[in-house]
């Protein structure tokens, strides 16, 4: 290693959720370890990030445990969460007490904030850096970016679907990316307090190839209730939708009295989890939507938290042994419940969107209730819990 570049132990490439989680597992479990990592991000908090904001009760069961609370940002409960076919279908309820499907928060204030809490730790966090190459190895990594070089004994790649750490760890893989758009609306102006609260997810465009889903949730944009529209389309055949995103959203939204010409809509891909995928290299990890998410759902902010745990754990075990090839990282993540719930997801996207036929998708949303609620909730989410039960 060079002399005259800063050299740290670890450098953590992204501070979204899932980097941002790993520095806080990692400031719980190695007593020192801030001081001796950098976190390179290319914006600078609060940074723009295209998402509905849906945190799902395994985030905040993560956030718990890193000695956050999420009501200390703003947010809005939603009661509710409606899973429909052409507007028909169950609506799953809280998982506990609290009366809260899900919470939607605003990426830009949630990133910020956690991006405090890192700093609060002990965290340095250089803004406005961007990653141009990564060089790792087990005997130790050289990152170039726009502001010079840096070195580290390892590295988390925690840059999100479009970053540059995925395609060192998996240089031949064909994208495993969801197309997504989305738009902010005002509320919806006849609806009720009660509907204006719920989130929504419709399957109807499925029969025509999107592998996917429409949603509508309530969001809190600088304080003004709004509504967030989107579309979803895990696009697991390249080419196999025969409708645009755009025109299969419009005509959705049209059926609710808007009209989507006067929006700004904006898309991003979601990497979704492939098991098949390695998630490191040597004196490389990688975490969040860098190593995968919900193929399913698009569901990433909850798993990038989760990563985080994983990711830390790993770190912790290769400074123990000093041994940086990560050769047992896709074990861990396998074998943990996010990537046992992942994985799974990713099987049921496959099936479940392949079934283009309307009646029968219209059947599972409007009489099979009670078993897809079961299996949503056993088996899809709620890994969080599942793991801490286990202990
Ligand atoms: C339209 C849309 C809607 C969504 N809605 C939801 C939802 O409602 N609920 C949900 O759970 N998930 C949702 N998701 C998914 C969720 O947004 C992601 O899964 C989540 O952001 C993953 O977090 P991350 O930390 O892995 O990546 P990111 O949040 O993308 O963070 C990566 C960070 O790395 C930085 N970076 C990238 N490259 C470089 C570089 N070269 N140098 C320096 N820095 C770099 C980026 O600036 C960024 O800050 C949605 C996604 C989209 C696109």
């Amino acid at each position: 290693m060079s002399l005259n570049t800063p050299t740290y132990d670890l450098i953590i490439l992204g501070a979204g959720p899932a980097g941002l989680s790993s520095a806080l597992h990692l400031a719980q479990m190695m007593p020192g370890i801030a001081q001796r990592t950098l976190i390179l991000e290319k914006s600078q908090h609060p940074r723009p990030k295209l998402c509905g904001g849906g945190l799902l009760p395994d985030g905040e069961i993560v956030l718990r445990e890193l000695g956050l609370d999420i009501t200390e940002i703003a947010h809005v409960d939603a009661p509710l969460a409606h899973f429909d076919f052409a507007g028909q279908g169950l609506a799953m309820n809280a998982p506990d007490e609290s009366g809260i499907a899900f919470r939607l928060i605003r990426r830009d204030e949630f990133d910020a904030w956690l991006a405090a809490k890192a700093r609060a730790s002990g965290f340095d966090i250089r803004e406005g850096v961007t990653v141009k190459t990564v060089q790792a190895s087990a005997q130790g990594c050289v990152l170039s970016t726009d502001q010079g070089t840096f070195h580290a004994k390892a590295v988390i790649g925690a840059d999100g679907s479009k970053g540059i750490t995925r395609r060192i760890v998996n240089p031949r893989e064909t994208a495993h990316s969801a197309r997504v758009l989305e738009l902010i609306a005002p509320p919806k102006p006849e609806a009720s307090s009660h509907i204006q609260q719920d989130a929504y997810f419709d399957f109807r465009p499925i029969p025509t190839g999107i592998g996917g889903y429409i949603w509508d949730f309530p969001t809190l944009v600088k304080g003004v209730s709004s509504r967030c529209w989107g579309i979803y389309d895990a696009n697991f055949t390249s080419g196999a939708a025969t409708r645009p995103l755009l025109e299969a959203l419009a005509e959705e939204m049209q059926a609710h009295g808007y009209d989507l010409s006067e929006y700004k809509v904006e898309g991003h891909p979601i990497r979704w989890f492939e098991s098949k995928a390695e998630f490191s290299s040597p004196g490389l990890i990688l975490a969040g939507d860098a190593a995968g998410v919900d193929a399913l759902f698009g569901e990433g902010i909850a798993p990038a938290l989760g990563y985080g745990r994983l990711a830390a754990e790993e770190i912790v075990a290769a400074f123990e042994k000093n041994d940086f090839h990560f050769s047992r990282y896709k074990r861990r993540i396998l074998s943990s419940e996010l990537g046992k719930s992942l994985r799974l997801r990713t099987l049921t996207a496959r099936t479940f969107f392949g079934i283009r036929n309307a009646p029968i998708q219209r059947f599972i949303w409007t009489k099979l209730g009670a078993p897809t609620t079961f299996y949503v909730q056993s088996f899809l989410v709620y890994w969080a819990k599942r793991r801490q039960k286990k202990g």
